[in-house]
């Protein structure tokens, strides 16, 4: 290896036009597994969920699930992609710890779905990013490496096996090479991945979870100068965030600029990215499809989705993502850049059933993007699960709206919402929250608050408007902000005008 410094991104991409490709494994949310009726559950006792089919024990015969078959067409649909009339599943052999069978069931040269399209916005630009194939396979057991200080087979004293997972119905989406992207490729790679997410959990199929390893990508990338044949690429895995997706284009970039410009070649292999450095570290070499000695699965029959059945789940999607966006955007009344920011945060559904729930888009938006946003960042978790649903979040609102609630105790009662003290109306009634809107209790604060500050009343009777806000505050602080504010602003004025 060489020593010399790693050139900067904006260097590298100056100099070498990257070719970036993804794999994406969804994990699909059946009931049942892809080839016998074993429960999917996630989180279950290990070993909990198998049968004879997923361990493989002699003499057990799959039978496919026509729920992860639809679900893949569906996909496939989505994706713009043309399904086969016909096709086979076909046995991918290896041996591995974690699949007894020691073959995979997957798809080889008859994927279900080919030749499909994502399109992604950068910068108001629309990136094309071809879809090769969607094929169906099954997921493997679980390996887990123990005694170990870092959880990795080295070091660890004991290996143990979990087959809850083997035989959970993956579908598995590959891009075209995408060139021509240049210095844009790790915001391709993100944008792509995110409308990805989007698209298959618009269709209900998977929850798509990359933390819980329900979405799962692998990134390959290869540089070439310009002009030049497209270089040798590597395939980084291990890519668990949107975040990363990003991350490991970029940082693949930089350290393959670095071998080249040395003289270097790149070596065809697959990479692990790590989350904490940022960077990739060299995994196994990269195997090619005749290694795995692939042929038609003999225990099955081949698929055949019915033409009309596969129009009627055509007609059937739901509306896309990028639509509904623009749809949304447009009844919203807000901006794109806002936009991008509400589908990042997880937060077009809640606002949206938010504003269902009867309130006004700004409102909605003002506490889903603000508050609740800023906890589930602060708590770690989903948007979705920060402990207010869009019902209570139009409570809130409506209460504020009717005047029962100024901002302030709007927020307090909000804490008490997401602590689980229930409903707005509830917290409100037994923390005693009410704004005090009994002008007579107001009127003798705000007579107290002139009287205590007679130089603020008198510049106020001078005409300086402005230092009403100091009466106010003073007025705030003697009801524990339990006034209206703009109330007690009317009144001061009536009182010194
Ligand atoms: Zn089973």
């Amino acid at each position: 290896m060489s020593t010399t410094a790693l050139p900067s991104y904006e260097d590298a991409t100056a100099r070498y036009e990257p070719v970036i490709g993804l794999e994406t494994h969804v994990e699909l949310g059946t009931n049942t597994k892809m080839f016998c009726g074993c429960p999917t559950e996630f989180g279950a006792e290990p070993n909990t969920q198998v049968c004879p089919v997923c361990l493989a024990l002699p003499g057990a015969l799959p039978v496919a699930n026509r729920q992860g078959i639809e679900a893949t067409i569906r996909i496939g649909l989505a994706l713009n992609c043309d399904i086969a009339s016909w096709c086979r599943m076909a046995r991918k052999n290896y041996f591995y710890p974690d699949m007894p069978k020691n073959f995979q069931t997957s798809q080889y040269d008859e994927p279900l779905c080919t030749d499909g399209y994502v399109d992604v916005e950068i910068d108001g630009e629309t990136v094309r990013i071809g879809i090769e194939r969607v094929h169906l396979e099954e997921d493997t057991g679980k390996t887990l490496h123990v005694g170990g200080a870092t959880g990795r087979i080295h070091g660890a004293t004991e290996s143990l096996v979990d087959y809850n997972r083997a035989g959970i119905p993956l579908v598995e989406i590959v891009t075209k090479p995408v060139p021509g992207i240049g210095a844009k490729a790790p915001e391709v790679a993100r944008a792509y991945v995110t409308e990805l997410r989007d698209i298959i959990r618009s269709l209900g199929v998977s929850d798509v979870r990359m933390e819980q390893g329900s979405l799962r990508c692998d990134v390959n990338t290869s540089l070439n100068k310009p002009g030049e044949e497209w270089g040798t690429r590597t395939e980084t895995k291990n890519v668990n965030s949107l975040r990363s997706v990003e991350r490991a284009v970029r940082s693949e970039i930089i350290r393959q600029a670095g071998i080249l410009d040395d003289g270097g070649k790149i070596v065809q292999e697959t990479r692990h990215f790590q989350e904490d450095t940022g960077d990739t570290r060299p995994g196994r070499s990269k195997e090619t499809a005749t290694d795995y000695r692939y042929f038609p699965e003999p225990d099955l029959v081949p698929i055949a989705p019915d033409p009309a059945w596969v129009a009627e789940l055509k007609a059937a999607l739901p509306e896309r993502p990028s639509a509904k966006r623009a749809r949304l955007r447009e009844e919203w009344g807000i901006s794109e850049l806002d936009m991008q920011s509400v589908a990042n945060a997880g937060a077009v559904e809640l606002i949206e059933e938010t504003i269902a729930a009867g309130a006004s888009p700004a409102g909605a938006r003002k506490w889903w993007m603000g508050e609740l946003a800023r906890r589930a960042n602060e708590t770690g978790v989903e948007l979705a699960e920060v402990g207010a649903t869009p019902a209570q979040v139009a409570q809130l609102q409506a209460l504020v709206d009717d005047g029962k609630l100024n901002d302030k105790l709007a927020r307090t009662v909000l804490e008490g919402v997401v602590a689980g003290e229930g409903d707005p109306a509830q917290v409100m009634a037994a923390r005693g929250l009410e704004v005090v809107s009994d002008t007579g209790a107001l009127q003798t604060a705000v007579d107290e608050a002139i009287a205590a500050n007679p130089d603020i009343a008198a510049k106020i009777r001078d005409g300086k408007v402005a230092a009403a806000g100091a009466l106010v505050g003073a007025v705030m602080k003697t009801t524990r902000g339990q006034a209206d504010a703009k109330t007690v602003r009317d009144l001061i004025l009536a009182r010194l005008s």
